[in-house]
Parts: C-alpha cells; sequence; structure tokens
C-alpha cells in the first residue's frame, strides 16, 4: 500500500468516527473503495462514488461525491451504504439498489429548483443546507466544511 493510499484511508476513518459514522469492518473492501475514490479524484478532480457512473460534467454528479448524498437514507434503511463503505452498528439487511434518480429526472428537478428559487428576503442571513446530512447554517457563506459529515462547502445547497 503506497503512501498517499495509508493517508488516504486514515483520513476515511478519521472523518467516519467524527461524524458518528463507522467504515465496513472489511478492510479489503474499504482499500479496494479507497483506490476507486482516489482515480476518480484523479480523473474527475473530485472523489465519485466508486460504485456508480459519472455522467456528463462533474458539475451534474455532484450528489455522488462520496459520501453521497443516498448514504444516510441506505444506513437507516439497509445498514450500509449502496457501495457498503459505511456501514450501521446493525446487521446489514440486503444490498440496497442504487436510490439515485436516472440523469433526465435529476436534471429536470435541478431546472425545477433553479425555476422556484425565491430566497425570502427578511431573513439577516442566508441559510445553507448540507446536501449529505442536512446539517443547517445560516451564515453569509456556508462552512469550509460541513462539523457533521465533513462535506466541502461545494455540497451546501441554498436552503432559505
Ligand atoms: S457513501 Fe455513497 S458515494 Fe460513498 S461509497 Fe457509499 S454509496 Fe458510494
Amino acid at each position: 500500500m503506497d503512501e498517499r493510499m495509508r493517508k488516504r484511508l486514515e483520513q476515511l476513518k478519521k472523518d467516519a468516527a467524527a461524524g458518528g459514522y463507522k467504515l465496513n469492518p472489511d478492510e479489503e473492501l474499504v482499500a479496494d473503495l479507497a483506490e476507486g475514490l482516489l482515480a476518480n479524484a484523479g480523473r474527475y478532480g473530485q472523489e465519485f462514488c466508486p460504485c456508480r457512473l459519472v455522467e456528463g460534467p462533474p458539475e451534474e454528479n455532484m450528489d455522488i461525491v462520496c459520501p453521497c448524498v443516498y448514504r444516510d437514507d441506505d444506513l437507516a434503511e439497509y445498514g450500509a451504504c449502496f457501495c457498503g463503505l459505511y456501514v450501521t452498528d446493525g446487521v446489514q439487511t440486503k444490498q440496497p439498489p442504487d436510490r439515485r434518480p436516472p440523469r433526465a429526472e435529476r436534471q429536470a428537478a435541478a431546472e425545477a429548483k433553479k425555476a422556484g428559487a425565491a430566497i425570502p428576503t427578511a431573513l439577516k442571513y442566508p441559510v445553507y443546507r448540507c446536501t449529505v446530512c442536512g446539517y443547517l447554517c445560516a451564515n453569509t457563506n456556508p462552512p469550509r466544511v460541513c462539523p457533521v459529515c465533513k462535506a466541502k462547502a461545494e455540497r451546501f445547497e441554498r436552503f432559505m
């Protein structure tokens, strides 16, 4: 295992623990997935999910930058994320189906969101929402890193 990989694994463990998440105890699987994350980072500039296809430009795929926005629902429902990188304490009930909507549906939702994005002006600060864990933050800008799940600022959306 090279130094880059060792550091990435260490960071994954640290971030998971800090956010109250658990990595799969299968270290070989975790190492394979971490390798996929690093490969995607090299190819696309983002650690896209190693188990899914990147469709279209990278900015259309921010929902699957790891940790993806589907992780928490999969953990709650199946005890593991789609790839199995994250698990809960309980037993994994079955392989989660991919809950990511098809590309056309995602594009339509993004358009609808853009069209209806009226921001109330009475608020002193805008409210930003972490698309990964739902953390809300009222401030001039989103935090650089989500204090709960460690997602980066670009994973935040304007909520109000
Ligand atoms: S959290 Fe999401 S993006 Fe990350 S490995 Fe699991 S399924 Fe893939």
